[in-house]
C-alpha cells in the first residue's frame, strides 16, 4: 500500500557524476557522536564538510523552500572513488516543500557550478516515491579501473605478472567467493557471497597496474584486489602471486540491468 498522498513531499530523480576522492554520497556523520557536535569532529557532527547530498540541497532546499531532505542513490561507490561515465541514478526527497515549480534544469546548472568541479548533476525530472524503491531494487554490472600497486618489498616479475593478466583478459568472466570485507563487518552481516568479474583490460603505468574490471552487482572491487587476508578467493593479488591493493578506483559505467542476477548467497 502507498502510504497517504503528501502535497508537501517533493521528490525528484537524475543522475551524478563526481570527479573527485574526498567527496561521500551522503551526509558524514561522526560515528562517536552520531551528529550531535564532539571534540572528534570539532563540535560539527560529520567528518566532511560537503557531501553530494549536501551540494544539492543547498541548492534545491531554498528553491522547493523545503525543510528536510534525504539522498536516495542506486547503490553508492565509496567517498575515495570517483563516479564516471554516464553517471549514478539518485532519488533526492524533500520533505515540507511549499514549492513544487523549480526549474529543474537550471538547478541542476546551478549545483554543477557551485560545486566547482567536484560533481556535476543532470537529467532531473520530478518523481513519486516508487522510483526510491525501483532504483534501490536495481542490480547493475558495473565496470571499474584500478590503480593497482604492489606492496613495498613484494618480489614482481612484471613479465609474469603480464602473461597472467593477458590470460584473464582472454578468459570468460570467473566467480570469486567474498567475505564481508573487514572494513565494513561491523555493520554488515558476515557472509560468503558469490560474484563474477571480468578482466576486460589492463596496461601498466610506471610500477603500477591499471586494470579494467567488469564486476557483478556487489562485489567488492578493492577486496577482490588485495584478497582482504584471503577473505576474497581468487583475488587479483593470488593469481599474480604477489600482495597488491587498489590504491585509485573509478567506476566508468553502471551497464544495464542485469537480466538474470544471482541472487543473495544467503538465501
Ligand atoms: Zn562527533
Amino acid at each position: 500500500m502507498d502510504q497517504p498522498y503528501t502535497p508537501t513531499r517533493l521528490l525528484f530523480e537524475g543522475r551524478y557524476r563526481k570527479f573527485v576522492r574526498d567527496l561521500p554520497q551522503t551526509v558524514f556523520f561522526c560515528p562517536k557522536c552520531r551528529g550531535r557536535g564532539c571534540n572528534t569532529c570539532d563540535g560539527y557532527g560529520k567528518l566532511t564538510k560537503d557531501s553530494i547530498q549536501e551540494l544539492v540541497a543547498r541548492v534545491a532546499m531554498p528553491r522547493f523552500k523545503a525543510r528536510r531532505n534525504k539522498f536516495h542513490g542506486a547503490g553508492r561507490e565509496d567517498m575515495d572513488v570517483r563516479m564516471l561515465g554516464t553517471g549514478r541514478l539518485f532519488v533526492f526527497e524533500m520533505q515540507k516543500a511549499k514549492r513544487n515549480t523549480v526549474d529543474l534544469e537550471d538547478l541542476a546548472a546551478e549545483v554543477t557550478r557551485r560545486s566547482e568541479g567536484r560533481i556535476e548533476i543532470f537529467d532531473l525530472k520530478l518523481c513519486d516515491r516508487k522510483r526510491v524503491v525501483e532504483i534501490k531494487e536495481t542490480h547493475c554490472a558495473k565496470e571499474y579501473q584500478a590503480r593497482v600497486r604492489f606492496e613495498e618489498g613484494a618480489e614482481v616479475d612484471f613479465d609474469a605478472a603480464a602473461k597472467v593478466l593477458d590470460d584473464l583478459v582472454s578468459q570468460d568472466r570467473f566467480d570469486i567467493v567474498q567475505k564481508t570485507p573487514q572494513r565494513v563487518a561491523h555493520r554488515r552481516a558476515d557472509m560468503d557471497r558469490v560474484r563474477w568479474i571480468k578482466i576486460t583490460a589492463w596496461e601498466r603505468d610506471g610500477n603500477d597496474l591499471m586494470v579494467s574490471i567488469l564486476s557483478q552487482h556487489g562485489t567488492y572491487i578493492k577486496e577482490a584486489i588485495s584478497s582482504d587476508d584471503g577473505r576474497s578467493q581468487p583475488s587479483l593479488s593470488s593469481l599474480l602471486g604477489a600482495p597488491c591493493t587498489c590504491v585509485e578506483l573509478d567506476v566508468l559505467a553502471i551497464l544495464d540491468p542485469d537480466p538474470d542476477p544471482n541472487p543473495e548467497s544467503a538465501t
